[in-house]
């Protein structure tokens, strides 16, 4: 298979992680028989140094163009660096939200998986993490109460704050046909999560959810409210596989799910529009403490490579191939500096990099 892929390794820690990445990818293009055109493309920090904007319209025109991007991360130390003495819509970030909204990128997905390894990280007890987890939160991304009407206003010499929240039956069957695809790939439940019993928006997402489910008769569907999710996600996280939700709530249920896990140089995501195409990208950001000194854990970035193979380019073999070398190199205790401990080998970005291409 020949893909083009748009990298974009970004500032801080972005470009050893992205670098590390792609020489996965490149092993698996080797072994596999496929070929990986990458074009590197600028965006954040380094786009402003050199073009005065963190986000140039070639840049987004590449990406556009590509199969799929695979992204470091954007943005430098906020309270210490040039990049943020400017208007928010010039800043590093800003490049991201303009990269989203360019490539219509609707549907986010963040996987939080405990790796048996890695448990003692994990802020939940023994016996709740049980045999671990393993679970998908699809989250809507375009819509909803961010990017409702607002509005603030003096009534009566009293200041009232106003945002609202609106879905149309074709955002939320878009999403939902989403998470229902990729619970085809998984352990087939879906667990759709709104608040069915006060919004009205909730109860035309059930009412979509419930349609577009009719064409997935082997995916078993259940509902659940979003309070009643954020209890269960540290009282049994084992109980789901994908979580499909709203904006606001995909935000919030998306970062509790992640903390779960406990590391955050673990955590991938994937973005995607209508079509195969999509964004990869770690969770974290470009962590200016560290960058340019080997102690970045580039897994999270593999993973969201492994993402790019299995959603993209429907390359199922070789995502499991490259999720299992992650998983061999724990298992054989090599890790990087924020996961290290007690009786493992510790490694820089470059050499756990190496030890998971050795492993594929
Ligand atoms: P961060 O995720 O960059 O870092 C938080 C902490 O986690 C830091 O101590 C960092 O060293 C550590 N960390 C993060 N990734 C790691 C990895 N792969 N390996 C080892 N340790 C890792 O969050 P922050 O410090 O709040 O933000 C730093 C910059 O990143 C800011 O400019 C912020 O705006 C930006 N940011 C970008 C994105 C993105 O590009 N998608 C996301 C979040 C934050």
């Amino acid at each position: 298979m020949e893909c083009r892929i748009v990298t974009i390794p970004g500032d801080g820690i972005g470009p050893e992680i992205v670098r590390e990445a792609c020489k996965v990818l490149d092993k698996v293009a080797q072994t596999y028989g496929h070929s990986f055109h990458y074009q590197e493309v600028l965006m954040g920090g380094c786009s402003i140094d050199a073009y005065g904007v963190p986000l140039t319209e070639e840049a987004l025109e590449a990406a556009r163009r590509s199969d799929a991007v695979l992204l470091g991360a954007v943005g430098g130390n906020v309270g210490n660096s040039r990049w943020y003495d400017v208007a928010p819509d010039l800043r590093p970030e800003a490049g991201l939200l303009a990269i989203r909204k360019g490539l219509n990128l609707f549907a986010n997905i963040r996987p939080a998986y405990l790796y048996k390894e890695l448990a003692e990280a994990c802020p939940l007890k023994k016996e709740i993490i049980g045999e671990g987890f393993d679970m998908v939160i699809m989250r809507e991304l375009t819509g909803g109460l961010y990017f409702g009407e607002r509005h603030t206003e003096e009534v009566d010499g009293i200041l009232q704050a106003t945002d609202t929240l609106t879905y149309n039956e074709n955002e939320i069957r878009r999403i939902a046909v989403k998470a229902f695809d990729i619970a085809m790939k998984r352990r087939k439940r879906v667990i759709s999560v709104d608040k069915a019993n006060v919004l009205d928006s909730s109860r035309l997402w059930r009412k979509v959810v419930e349609e577009v489910a009719k064409d997935y008769p082997e995916v078993k569907l259940e509902h659940m409210l979003v309070d009643n999710c954020a209890m269960q996600l540290v009282m049994d996280p084992g109980q789901f596989d994908v979580v499909l939700t709203e904006n606001m709530f995909g935000d919030i249920l998306s970062d509790e799910a992640s903390m779960i896990t406990g590391s955050i140089g673990m955590l991938s995501s994937a973005s995607l529009n209508e079509s195969k195409f999509g964004m990869y990208e770690p969770s974290h950001g470009s962590a200016p403490d560290i960058a340019g000194k080997g102690l970045a854990n580039p897994i999270a970035t593999i993973l969201s490579a492994a993402m790019m193979l299995r959603y993209s380019f429907d390359l199922d073999k070789e995502a499991d191939a490259v999720e299992s070398a992650v998983q061999k190199v724990l298992t054989e205790g090599y890790r990087t500096p924020d996961i290290m401990s007690e009786g493992c080998e510790k490694v820089d970005t470059a050499r756990m990099g190496d030890l998971i291409a050795e492993r594929i």
